[in-house]
């Protein structure tokens, strides 16, 4: 699938798990904000895996990275400046189509770093009072975004035809 299908293919996921969140009353109906950071926390992940190749894509993706970690540094959130930095050197430790177009990557990667971020977190907002019931708050403002970013990746490995939702087409890979 090339970039204008997961582009579309992001939006749409974002879209569904931004609409799917508010109905179910996990984002406040007026909160466009929350909507649109799921959204594209979706949208993100749905390109992310193909940031393992060199492409005009991939090079907008890092400005639009390099622009976020500005506004991250900006902001003092250093954590999530962290986080997205780890993240988008992941796919350049691979050749394309390698462990990010893996079946089990988006849930052990998304699993693995979310915990590790809320961790991160919860240390710092409970410094000496530290326990898994803080962690578990939390978790529950954010887990919305957790699901975004799986929903996105498994939109990629969908359309690039890593599972077999369509047999009698063709397999390119
Ligand atoms: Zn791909």
């Amino acid at each position: 699938m090339n970039f204008k299908g997961h582009v579309l293919g992001g939006i749409v996921a974002g879209s569904v798990v931004a609409a799917g969140a508010t109905y179910l009353g996990h984002v406040a109906p007026d909160d466009l904000t929350t909507q649109a950071a799921v959204a594209g926390t979706a949208l993100f992940f749905s390109l992310f895996p193909d940031l393992d190749t060199a492409s005009v894509a991939q090079r907008w993706f890092f400005r639009g990275v390099f622009c976020t970690l500005l506004y991250l540094g900006w902001i003092e959130d250093y954590e999530l400046a962290t986080l997205v930095g780890i993240l988008c050197v992941l796919p350049l430790l691979d050749h394309h189509r390698g462990w990010t177009h893996s079946k089990i990557s988006p849930f052990i990667t998304v699993g693995l770093l979310g915990t590790t971020y809320e961790y991160w977190r919860a240390r710092q907002a409970f410094l000496g009072e530290f326990n898994w019931d803080n962690v578990h708050t939390l978790l529950e403002g954010h887990w919305v975004f957790f699901i975004a970013g799986i929903a996105g990746w498994y939109t990629h490995l969908l359309l690039d035809g890593r599972f077999k939702v369509f047999p009698t087409g063709q397999d390119h890979h």
